[in-house]
């Protein structure tokens, strides 16, 4: 029978394992979160974030901004990086245009970047040292994991290379003893390559594209695509229902990898307290 991959549970469990280890921190772990802009979907990110952290007990302090300079949010940066009650800090992506996106991740003191994007961050993930991950395929991993411990010599293909889900994903599976294939949008005979994968993660943007046909018997397919359809429904990057049946485990979109994020935003915010403050 197929394991339904349930992110909407997992990150429950692990929202209650956070907030009872953050009654016995000596203080609330202090998150900054900064909005940029005016996108409607950003600011309802912003709002689940805020609520989630306020429910597990951290307390976050959200800057808006309609409009705002790239020196202006730099010196916001610098002095949440001075300042030491803030553990964590993100910047809600994407930041507007004229605003430099790369510049703005890397002035973020990389022990409290939440959402492990700093250069340094996904070089120490390189290196294999601790250090803050990428929330979304920090929590795939843990839904890879409801699926099957041992991990390796699995044959993984993460399809997308981006920086905040593609590239990073690849890099923890590599580090499970998994041999991963990195897929993109020049890639030669996708739906092949897939067939031969025991771990299939899609990471594309792109509705229901996976489909069933190119997953193989028994597979764990992992679904990190949002994608609004006309109907205003939401959809991931696999055809859910056809490939159902073939997986050994999948997820669902919604309630699949969405929670884990954020789930893992939050965990990231009390180990960057942790590891600041070498509790
Ligand atoms: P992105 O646009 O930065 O990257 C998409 C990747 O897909 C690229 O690397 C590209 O090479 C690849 N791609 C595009 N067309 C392809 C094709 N035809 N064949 C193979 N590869 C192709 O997107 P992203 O930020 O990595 O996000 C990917 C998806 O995941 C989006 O739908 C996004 O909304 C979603 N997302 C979800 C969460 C979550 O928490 N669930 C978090 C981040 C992103």
């Amino acid at each position: 029978m197929t394991l339904l991959l349930n992110g909407f549970e997992l990150a429950k469990q692990c929202r209650a394992a956070l907030s009872e280890k953050i009654k016995t921190l000596p203080r609330a772990p202090r998150l900054a979160v900064i909005l940029a802009g005016s996108d409607p979907a950003s600011a309802v990110y912003v709002r689940n974030k805020e609520k989630a952290a306020r429910e597990v007990g951290i307390e976050s302090a959200v800057y808006r901004f309609e409009s705002i300079t790239q020196k202006e949010l730099l010196t916001l940066i610098d002095s949440l990086n001075k300042n030491t009650d803030t553990d964590g800090i993100l910047v809600q992506l994407p930041l507007p245009e004229g605003l430099d996106e790369k510049e703005i991740l890397q002035a973020i003191d990389p022990a409290k970047d939440v959402d492990g994007f700093h250069p340094l961050n996904l070089g120490k993930l390189m290196i294999e040292e601790p250090a803050p991950i990428a929330c979304t395929p920090k929590g795939c991993l843990k839904l890879i994991h409801l699926a099957r411990q041992n991990l390796t010599g699995l044959s993984a293909v993460v399809i997308g290379r981006s920086v905040i889900v593609g590239k990073p994903m690849a890099q923890l599976l590599l580090k499970e003893n998994c041999t991963v294939t990195a897929a993109h949008s020049k890639t030669k005979d996708l739906p092949e390559l897939c067939r031969k994968a025991d771990i299939v993660v899609a990471a594309i943007g792109k509705p229901k594209m996976v489909k069933a046909d190119w997953i193989k018997d028994g597979a764990i397919v992992i679904d990190v695509g949002i994608n609004r359809l006309k109907d205003g429904k939401l959809c991931g990057d696999v055809d859910f229902e056809a490939c159902f049946n073939k997986c050994d485990a999948i997820t669902p979109v919604p309630k699949g990898v969405g929670p884990m994020t954020i789930a893992m935003l939050l965990e990231n915010t009390v180990e960057a307290m942790e590891r600041r403050l070498s509790l």
